[in-house]
This record gives structure tokens, sequence and C-alpha cells, in this order.
């Protein structure tokens, strides 16, 4: 009821009070008049006619009385059903919800020993409608179910309190078997024994029946999943990350022990190899999982290995999980970075071969002009070489071009790149060098490869390189044209006698 009708109500009935009231006032009013006249009338002399005036009047007042609590009696009548009609809706209200629940209300006294079962507790537990009052619950119950159910409502039946067991019934009617999950709380008396006991009966079959095919359905899973060849993790990912189950072969590329295995103490963190890996993983996770992530896993020893990991989320065991495959792939790493390696490199000297270290030159060059950073590419070629060869024959030629691969390394700085751009010609790559810089690179080179003693056939010789230098000029150079221009100042070297350095200052060259 709201506020303004609760209101109206009240003021009703208090008017109701008071028009009563005021009708007795006037019916009292009314009658003393008449009866005043009578008593008057008697003292002088009385006369018929004023005693049946006195009658009229008071037999008025007496139906005004009468009509008034006939009319209380009708409103309290009407206040009452209605009353009743709210508890009767509110009782079929509970009804409908026990049925549509598939839940049943029970009680029992203990004093007079009865028990009352509603409608639906009836039906749920496959009782006749006669059962109202049926006593023996503990006959319906599934033989193996006996001694949980005894177990669960024992601490209540001493202690008081609340109870819940699911268990099997089976009824005596249809002989069907139910999962029932029954509720109950026992109300102990002043001697501490139970007095009264009230509940609910539910029937949960389908709900079991559902587990358990759930139940089986992951026994498949697990079936299948051991029988892979390769390692498939489940993680419970509700909370802290930690591993439910592991098959077979994660036991063994991980390097788990069979025996001490403890799943739930192994979290996903501890499979990366190292700390990028997990942030690799996390921000490569969408909600689709990964497939074919390659990232640095660690075997529970400590052994770092290449993964290729797979990884979709789903639930398992009715919580949040987090399904993992892995195939080890070190090997085909290791094979994958040799031919990159390879396919880098030269393999005479093992500097950086013509297309790689073009690749850097142009890398490098972009990154200068961004910077506006100085950029100089210094070029060197063997002088007569052609007669080393035919001198103290190709071996020897080879063994030279080694030596003088090392002999330009050690005249570099660590961030600066050497490749073996042909036969005996090579390109240094300086970042952060004005061409200055490159000169005294340059001729540190050559001084240091005319002084160097080689060890040929029958003795020792000694040789000598030609070199050129040439930086970027402008901003929207390529470093085609910067090594277009080294490779004229190596000319002018080479025209102009050899063994020496010429730069290229863009305006002309200048041999040292
Ligand atoms: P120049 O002073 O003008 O440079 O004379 P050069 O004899 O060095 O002339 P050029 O640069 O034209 O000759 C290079 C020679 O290097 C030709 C080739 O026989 C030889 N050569 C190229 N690649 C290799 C190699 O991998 N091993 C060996 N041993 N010799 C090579
Ligand atoms: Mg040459
Ligand atoms: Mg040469």
């Amino acid at each position: 009821m709201n506020k303004g009708s609760y209101l109206i109500t009240l003021l009703s009935s208090w008017l109701g009070r008071l028009c009563s009231l005021v009708a007795i006032g006037w019916a009292g009013y009314v009658c003393a008049e008449p009866v005043e006249l009578l008593v008057q009338n008697t003292h002088s002399g009385n006369t018929y006619d004023d005693w049946f005036s006195a009658f009229i009047w008071t037999l008025f007042c007496l139906i005004g009385v009468v009509v008034v609590f006939i009319g209380v009696i009708i409103r309290q009548k009407l206040t009452l059903d209605k009353a009743i009609n709210e508890l009767k809706g509110l009782e079929e209200g509970l009804q409908e919800a026990q049925s549509i629940a598939q839940m049943g209300s029970w009680s029992r006294d203990f004093e007079h020993g009865t028990t009352f079962w509603s409608r639906e507790a009836r039906m749920v537990l496959g009782l006749g409608d006669d059962q109202e009052a049926f006593k023996h619950y503990e006959t319906l119950l599934h033989p193996d179910d006996i001694e949980g159910m005894m177990e669960a409502v024992a601490i209540a039946y001493h202690q008081g309190g609340g109870y819940i067991h699911e268990h099997r019934i089976i009824s005596p009617y249809d002989k069907k078997e139910r999962w029932i999950r029954l509720a109950g709380k026992v109300f102990l008396g002043e001697e501490e024994s139970p007095v009264r006991e009230t509940g609910t009966v539910q029937d949960v079959t389908l709900r079991r029946a559902s587990e358990l095919a759930l139940r089986e359905s992951e026994g498949k899973l697990r079936s299948i999943l051991e029988a892979a060849p390769y390692p498939i993790m489940i993680f419970d990912i509700s909370s802290a990350p930690s591993l439910l189950y592991a098959n077979q072969s994660t036991y063994y590329l991980f390097e788990l022990d069979h025996e001490e295995a403890n799943l739930s103490g192994i979290d996903l963190h501890s499979l990366w190899g190292d700390d990028d890996s997990h942030t690799q993983f996390t921000d490569s996770f969408s909600e689709s999982g990964v497939t074919n992530f390659e990232v640095l896993m660690k075997t529970q020893k400590g052994k770092v290995f290449w993964g290729m990991l797979s990884s979709t989320a789903m639930d398992f065991q009715s919580s949040p999980a987090l399904f993992i495959s892995v195939l080890d792939i070190t090997d085909r790493k290791l094979i994958q970075e040799e031919l990159e390696r390879l396919a880098t490199t030269d393999t005479l000297t093992g500097l950086l071969n013509r297309r790689s270290i073009f690749e850097t030159a142009n890398k490098e060059i972009r990154r200068a002009i961004r910077y506006q950073n100085p950029f100089t590419i210094i070029m060197l070629d063997i002088d007569y070489f052609k007669r080393v060869n035919d001198t103290y024959g190709h071996a020897t030629g080879d063994k030279v071009i080694q030596l003088f691969a090392e002999v330009c390394l050690s005249c570099l700085r660590e961030e600066d790149a050497l490749g073996r751009v042909g036969g005996e010609e090579f390109v240094a790559v300086l970042v952060s060098s004005t061409i200055e810089g490159g000169r005294v690179v340059a001729e540190r080179m050559r001084e240091a490869w005319e002084a160097m003693v080689v060890d040929v056939p029958g003795g020792v010789d000694k040789f000598t390189v030609s070199i050129g230098v040439s930086e970027i000029i402008t901003p929207n150079e390529t470093f085609d044209e910067v090594l277009e221009r080294a490779d004229k100042a190596l000319y002018v070297s080479k025209s102009e006698g050899r063994n020496r350095v010429t730069i290229d200052k863009g305006e002309g060259v200048r041999a040292n």
C-alpha cells in the first residue's frame, strides 16, 4: 500500500467513527426534548401523545445506533475478505514458484510426530496425492546414499541449524530414480532436542545428468589428449594461472618429474624462456587465442628451447581454462638461423656478403638522413691480386683475402659494417663518421695491410690496397650514388699508382 492510499484509508476510518459519534449525539439531543416535555407534562397532568412521541424518538435513536454498528460490522467483514484473498494469491504464487523450480516444501512437528509435504514436494518425490503426511523419508533413499544422508543431518539434529544434501531416491509409486537436493533446518526446544524441522526438496536429476555427461566427455577428451604426440596443457585461469592437466608428451618436453609433479604448483609464467616471451605471448593473445606462435620456452629444469605454441581459451571442469599445445621447434629454428646466416654471410671471410652489406648501407643512410648524421663509405680493392693467384695459386689467394678481411675489421669500430662485394673488393660503412674520419680509417687500413707480412709458398710476401672514400652530400642522395663516387675515387687511387687513399667530396676527388 502506498503512502497516499494509506492516508485516505486512515482518514475515512476516523471520519466514519466521527460520524457515528455525531449520529449518537444527535439522537441523544433529539430524544432529550420529548423526554423533558414528558417529565414536565407528567408533573402537570400528562397526556398519552407525549408518551407516544417520546417512544417514537427513542426508537429512531436506537435504529440509528444499530445502523451504525451494522455498518461497522460490514466494513470489518470486507477488510477480512480482502486479506483472505491476498493470502490466497500469495499461496498460489508460492505454489507456482515451487512447481517452476521443481521444488516443494515440507515441515515436521516432533512433539506431535506429524509431517507435512506440500503438493509440489509430493510431485518432486513421486509420492501419491494422498501422501500429505508421509513419514518415512529414509525408506525412499537409494541404498548407496543412506549413509551420506544420515551423516549430513546428524549434526543438525544434535546442534540445530541447517543442512543440504544431494542424493538419489526411488519413488515407491513409479519406481523411478531421482536426484533430490534436500535442504532442511532443525529447531531445538528448551531441552536441546528437536521440536520442529522444515525445509525444501528439489528435483536436480537433469542437472546431475548433464554434470555426468560433462564428466564423461571430459574423460574422453583426456584419453584423446593423452594419446596426442605433442604436449598439451590445460591451465586454470580463473585466478592465478595454474596447471590443471598435462598429457604424457608435456611431461617429457617440459621435464616434469612424474613422481613429484604437483601440477597446480606450475604456473604459466614458469614456461617462458625469458621475460620478453611472456609479454610477447600476452600481447599476441586475442579472443580466438594464438596460433603457431614462436617463442622461447623453458623446461621445469631450466633448459631453454624454441616452442611453437597454439592456445585457445575455453571452459574445463566448469571454470575458464587455457588450452596450450606446444611443438619443440628448436632444431628447425637452428637450421633457419643457419640458413639466414649463410644467406647474409660471405663464406670465405665470414663478413657480410654483397647483398647484405648493401642492405645494411641502405638502412644506415636512411637513418643518417633522418637524424642528420654524417655517413661515409670506404671502398677497397687489393692491388695486383691476379698476380697473387698466378704466383702462389688460388688457395693462397683465398688466404690473402681472409687475412685482408681481418686487417680491415681490426681498423673499424664495432658499430661500423664491413662486407665483401667482389673477389678482392670490400666496402666499409662508417656510421656517424665524417669523410675526414673516413679518410683516417682508410689510411689506417692501407698502412696496416702494407705492413702485413703474409706467409706464401716458398717464403713471405707483402701486398697493398687502393682505397676510395665518399660521404653523403645532400639529404636526398641514395646509397648507390655515394657508392658510385667512392668507386670513382678508388679508380683514381688505382690510376695514380695504387697503394693510396682518395677521398671524394662531391666537387671532385683528391688523392693522398
Ligand atoms: P688491380 O690492382 O687493378 O685491382 O689488379 P687486380 O689484379 O687486382 O685486378 P682485378 O681486381 O680485376 O682482379 C681480381 C682478381 O681476383 C680476379 C680473380 O682471379 C681474383 N679473384 C676473384 N675472386 C677470388 C676468390 O674468391 N679467390 C681468389 N683466390 N681469387 C679471386
Ligand atoms: Mg678487383
Ligand atoms: Mg684488385
